[in-house]
């Protein structure tokens, strides 16, 4: 199977989700750069767009062919860097979008790393396990001449976890007849994943949440926190807010949600979404509309992209938004949340810790010396601290939306890494 390399141009369309939402956010921050308009110009456009047909044996004999797709977006600080997600409503154009937005995450929490992202055209919970196998190292036989570990460089995202990242890793050293660890991250540790992968999503939104704190003068124990998507980032962002005393009183899953006013217990609604995939029967039951419109302090969107909508923005209450998942509000839902003095951290500050610690993997496993839990924990926090403040006070200083802070810093340091 040889990959089919398309441009950029052969994949967008005018109702591309990447020229819709991406786009502007970025002309916008260009007006707060220094970066030249050819900087800016080329940062429109992916290096490379792969699509492949992925053919796999299904248990009862016939065979069955999906579609996956890779954007090498932009690797002028470093090697690709992003997920490969399995959804059936992946295409192109997302794919591209996600890829945009790897290449100003890393450049935001500064790792030399660019943007990349994946993703098949699949819904992987109709699939066996034997079959989820082949179409993972499928996958990876159809990509392998676009990524590497001085390549490109995939790691779990929506519905893709350890398990696959380990199929696939194994799958490429053996088309390459070798060990390259480092061609994939968030691996199981036995096969050179890092610790404190699984948890650092939430972990590195949670830094954020502490960066906030601090600057606002928060006790937790006032704050109300409500959840939508309550996946690994989700659970593993209230259970550290839980341990310091945050109030989470809502979380939900893709089957809707549950809203308890004097606040859920976060370890038995984890305990029971991870027995048994749902989540307890507590509290008043609420859709995933209620819940992104409760009456709290902090609304944290964990599940997936455009959750908050021009439609629905008007009706969110919440004055502080930490986006885990991947652009989760509209841009029109951003004016209206900035209109009414919404802060949002944005997502790709908030949900940066996963890639930040992908990097640390990375890290260790081209140089083959692994690091303790609490290295990982710690230079996580540095990190994320870092680049939290980098991004506030480019916002106070401007006086500008969170959002455009972020982009306008991690577009200073594309500018610098390109010109
Ligand atoms: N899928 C995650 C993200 O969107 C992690 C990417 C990575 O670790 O490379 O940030």
């Amino acid at each position: 199977m040889s990959p089919d390399v398309l441009t950029a141009e052969q994949t967008h369309s005018s109702s591309d989700v990447f020229l819709e939402e991406a786009l502007p956010r970025l002309d916008k921050a260009a007006q707060y750069s220094k970066a030249k308009a050819e900087t800016v110009e080329r940062l429109k456009h992916a290096e490379r767009f792969t699509e492949v047909g992925i053919p796999v044996k299904m248990d009862d004999g016939s065979t069955k062919v999906f579609t996956g797709f890779r954007c090498r977006y932009n690797t002028v600080r470093g090697p690709g860097k992003g997920g490969i997600r399995y959804h059936p409503d992946v295409s192109a154009a997302e794919v591209r979008a996600l890829a945009f937005w790897m290449t100003f995450k890393c450049a935001t929490v500064g790792i030399p790393l660019g943007g990349g992202k994946g993703g098949v055209i699949v819904d992987p919970r109709e699939l066996s396990e034997r079959e989820l196998e082949g179409l993972s190292r499928g996958y990876m036989r159809g990509m392998a001449d676009v990524l590497g570990p001085d390549i490109d460089v995939p790691a779990p995202d929506v519905y893709t976890n350890a398990k696959i990242m380990g199929w696939m890793s194994d799958e490429f050293d053996t088309i390459k007849r070798g060990r390259y660890p480092g061609v994939i991250t968030g691996k199981p540790v036995a096969r050179g994943g890092s610790l404190g992968r699984n948890d650092a999503t939430g972990r590195g939104g949670f830094v954020c949440l502490r960066e906030l704190e601090k600057r606002r003068g928060w006790n937790p124990k006032d704050i109300t926190i409500a959840i939508q998507g309550f996946g690994n980032a989700g659970q593993h962002f209230a259970k550290l807010a839980d341990e310091v005393g945050y109030k989470v009183v809502a979380v939900s899953d893709s089957r809707g949600g549950i809203h308890l006013d004097s606040g859920l217990d976060v370890t038995a609604t984890i305990a029971t979404k991870t027995d048994s995939g749902r989540l307890p029967d507590v509290g008043k039951k609420i859709s995933n509309e209620e819940l992104l419109e409760l009456d709290v302090d902090v609304l944290v969107p964990a599940a997936l992209e455009n959750a908050v909508r021009e439609d629905n923005a008007g009706n969110v209450r919440a004055k502080v938004l930490v986006e885990l998942a991947n652009g989760p509000l509209t841009k029109e839902a951003d004016d209206i949340l900035s209109e009414k003095d919404a802060l949002v951290i944005p997502d790709i500050l908030a949900n940066a810790g996963g890639v930040t610690v992908s990097y640390f993997e990375w890290c260790q496993n081209v140089s083959g010396y692994y690091w303790d839990l609490d290295t990982v924990h710690t230079r996580l926090g540095e990190i994320m601290s870092t680049a939290f403040g980098d991004v506030y006070s480019v916002m106070e200083s401007e006086n500008i939306p969170m959002r455009t802070a972020c982009y306008v810093h991690a577009l200073n340091k594309l500018a610098e890494a390109m010109e």
